[in-house]
């Protein structure tokens, strides 16, 4: 069960059609090339989370690619559109929104654009509550390759996601939940669809730490409400660069996103991490906190 609505030049705000029916023509070069730009987001109480935030980084990878897309008033009438049927379909349920521009099956022509909701998957409240256990995977290119190699269009949201996927199913093999990129120079990245966090006390001073935003990383909008609300309450921010050896020995490490939220680390590499419930829920609480606005 879910929603679709599709942004067309005729229908600007969205019409919703049918999720199970064919809607993308096989030429579309989202599906030919993986070229086009996404994003996932959470709605709880059928109100979309961080909404500003996603379309500004939805406008932004777009503009990395070159690619025209609707302006955020059409994405968020489609959205609306979209969680009325949803909330038709599923009632006050929470709903994970994909915001999906792709080049369409014509560069010269318009993108493809759609919102897909569906109802967020049970592994996220588990992995949320467990714990997840981590590797470090080689990412392949340096922390300097984002500013040198501008092409690569790391720190933009594209579709082209089959890395990061391919990077999940080897961790599943190993036995692990989830991975942490590391950079060929031997920085800290991201996870495949994750930004990295830690905690840890400085001169008695709580801190939570995430890597720099230019070694090539996706500015992560869960990470971003969190620092915002972290501060407020009290916590110093900091930004790497991080090497793996500072994911050891903190209070705690977490992979964020917008529909997982929070998931505390217990492992990486077979190492144990701290896990503490009562950090989680502080972080967990700030966080939600700065989504409500
Ligand atoms: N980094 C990558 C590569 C991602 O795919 C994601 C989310 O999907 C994130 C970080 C976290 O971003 P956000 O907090 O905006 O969901």
């Amino acid at each position: 069960m879910s929603a679709l609505v599709l942004l067309t030049p005729t229908d600007p705000d969205g019409r919703v059609v049918d999720p199970h029916a064919p809607q993308l023509l096989v030429t579309d070069l989202g599906v030919v090339r993986g070229d086009g730009v996404f994003e996932t987001l959470l709605a709880v109480d059928g109100r979309a989370l961080q909404l500003d935030a996603h379309l500004d980084r939805l406008a932004s990878s777009a503009t990395a690619l070159d690619l025209s897309l609707p302006d955020g008033a059409h994405w968020r009438a489609a959205i609306d559109t979209g969680l009325a049927e949803f909330a038709r379909r599923h009632g006050n349920v929470d709903a994970v929104i994909r915001l999906v521009g792709t080049r369409g099956v014509d560069p010269a022509g318009p993108p493809t654009c759609w919102a897909y909701l569906q109802p967020v998957p049970a592994s996220s409240r588990e992995q949320r509550d467990r714990g997840i256990d981590v590797l470090l995977l080689d990412r392949g290119y340096s922390s300097e390759a984002a500013s040198e190699a501008p092409w690569l269009l790391l720190g933009s949201k594209t579709i082209s996601y089959a890395v990061n996927m391919a990077a999940l199913r080897h961790a599943h093999r190993q036995g692990a939940d989830d991975a942490i990129f590391v950079s060929s120079d031997r920085q800290v990245l991201e996870g495949p669809t994750s930004t990295v966090l830690i905690a840890r006390t400085r001169d008695g001073v709580r801190e939570l730490v995430t890597p720099l935003l230019r070694s090539g990383i996706l500015a992560g909008t869960t990470q971003g409400a969190l620092f915002a609300t972290a501060q407020t309450a009290g916590w110093s921010l900091g930004y790497g660069p991080l090497t793996p050896d500072d994911l050891f020995g903190n209070n705690g490490v977490w992979l964020a996103s917008s529909v997982r939220l929070l998931a505390p680390v217990r492992s990486v590499d077979g190492r144990a991490i701290p896990v503490s419930a009562e950090l989680t829920s502080e972080l967990t609480e700030l966080l939600l906190t700065a989504t409500r606005h």
